[in-house]
């Protein structure tokens, strides 16, 4: 509990606002878009919702003082629980810091706040010409401060990569209120150790991201998407490497099985070819259309070979962002096909995706369990779906089961038990055999010496 004078002292810094305590609001701060359960345990004592970095670090100074927890938190998006208080205290809400604050065109960089959505910083950077890369499937709400947390993916990491290979440097602000300033825009700096990269990815364990300053890229010129039909999930994974090993990078490919496939076309009230068992879809980008061409040519050679039975490209910019919008929706469409979702986010090297794909229709038979797959192909990052009915005597136990050989195959195929979504609280009871013993001695080592008294963002990731 947070004493009355304490809320004071934090009223006097963000306004009587910007400070929540209904139990509504409170409720309404105690879940993300992860499958965390509903509970009253999860709620903060205390939202707040501060404006400026000097406020964030003055909060930090009181809840340092009294050893309060404090859950930094974005947009709620996250899918492992990382915005949801464990020990009650403090969500800190990053929502109102909204500014870009500079679009430097002669270095390509952009320093935004960290409540900044992500689509808005993408499309201010595209109005001139540059282009900021990720693009997770939840660009239109996630935060900016919530991608660095996390390290998001999104559908272009094949050819552009994720959050870190962008972020250039961060303002944080750390657990005793202190106001860090990490990297710039010199983009070669080897000054020291790397705490752009050691911030970028921590899930608010280790400081509150305030800033972030991050490199760009001239905006492709031309863009195409083509969407192909397999018969099985097999050849749509297949096809991706032969593409690859045709000298083709994609900007991003992105896989989806029938049941995926059906889900959407309920939505769409159409119908799918009943031969149909998977589609991928892809994004070439490009100079100018000659070069589109070349790569749809040799994707459509690639695709045959693996026994593609159609094959279509996108006819307008109108055509192409239907597709996209498909795919982005999937997670939520995926999840209305039963009482329960589990979703999971496992990424494995390129080449053993087909196998962890096959090995995961293994374990949806072994454990007669329906699993949906859909997911980013072109960099081995797959989010399998385990529909279910937890209501169901026995079902979470074998639920459970499922997860555990989802993980055990990812990591036995020389994979890993996040791609972005990180541990959060759900892949917390993995983690242990996914780093070992010296690696979470190591992570415990870093966090006690940035957050001694364990106030950030308490019991995420072991
Ligand atoms: C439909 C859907 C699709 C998605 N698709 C993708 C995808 O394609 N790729 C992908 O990577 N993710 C995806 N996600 C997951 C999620 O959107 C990302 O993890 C996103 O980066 C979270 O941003 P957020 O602002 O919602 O953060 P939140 O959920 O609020 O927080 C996430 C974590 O970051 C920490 N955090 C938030 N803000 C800060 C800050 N300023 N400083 C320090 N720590 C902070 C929180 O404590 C928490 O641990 C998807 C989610 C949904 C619901």
């Amino acid at each position: 509990m947070i004493s009355e004078v304490i809320k004071q002292e934090i009223i006097a810094i963000v306004g009587p606002d910007n400070v929540l305590d209904s139990e509504l609001n409170r409720f309404g701060y105690s879940y993300d878009s992860s499958f965390v359960p509903l509970l009253p345990k999860n709620n903060p004592d205390l939202v707040v919702r501060p404006l400026t970095t000097d406020e964030v670090s003055r909060v930090m100074v009181v809840a340092c003082a009294h050893e309060i927890p404090v859950t930094p938190r974005g947009a709620g998006s996250g899918r492992t629980g990382g915005s949801i208080p464990q020990k009650g205290g403090i969500s800190l809400c990053l929502d109102r810091m909204t500014q870009i604050v500079e679009l430097d065109l002669r270095n390509m960089m952009v320093t935004a706040e960290a409540g900044v959505r992500t689509i808005d910083l993408y499309n201010h950077c595209a109005e001139k010409g540059l282009f900021f890369p990720p693009d997770p499937a939840s660009w239109k709400f996630s935060t900016i401060g919530g991608n660095v947390a996390e390290n998001a993916g999104g559908m272009r990491a094949v050819k552009y990569g994720v959050t870190k290979n962008y972020v250039m440097g961060l303002e944080v602000v750390l657990a005793d209120g202190a106001i860090l300033k990490t990297g710039g825009k010199a983009i070669k700096n080897v000054t020291g150790y790397d705490l752009t990269s050691l911030f970028t990815g921590s899930e608010g364990t280790l400081g509150v991201v305030t800033q972030a300053l991050f490199r760009l890229i001239p905006m492709p010129k031309r863009r195409g998407t083509l969407q192909v039909m397999f018969r099985t999930l097999d050849d749509g994974c297949r096809t991706v490497h032969t593409v690859l090993q045709a000298g083709v990078l994609p900007a991003a490919a992105e896989i989806m099985d029938r049941t995926c496939l059906e889900v959407v076309a309920r939505h769409r009230k159409t119908e799918i070819d009943p031969e149909v068992g998977a589609s991928v879809i892809i994004e070439i980008d490009g100079e100018d259309d000659a070069a589109l061409e070349t790569q749809t040519k040799r994707i459509e050679a690639a695709a045959k070979e693996c026994g593609a039975i159609a094959f279509r490209a996108a006819r307008s910019q109108q055509e192409a962002e239907e597709l996209w919008a498909v795919r982005r929706g999937i997670s939520s469409a995926v999840a209305a096909l039963a009482p329960n979702r589990i979703g999971e986010d496992i990424s494995v090297p390129r080449d053993a995706f087909p196998e962890v794909v096959r090995r995961i229709g293994e374990i949806s038979k072994k454990h007669g369990l329906p699993i949906a797959v859909y997911g980013h192909a072109g960099d081995g990052n797959i989010h399998p779906s385990i529909l279910c009915d937890l209501a169901k005597p026995g079902e979470e136990e074998r639920v459970h089961h499922a997860v555990d050989d989802i993980f055990a195959a990812a990591l036995d195929v020389g994979g890993t038990l996040s791609g972005e979504h990180g541990i959060g609280i759900t892949k917390r009871p993995y983690i242990a055999g996914a780093l070992g013993e010296i690696g979470i001695r190591t992570l415990k080592a870093m966090k006690a010496a940035l957050d001694p008294k364990g106030i950030l963002n308490p019991e995420k990731i072991w």
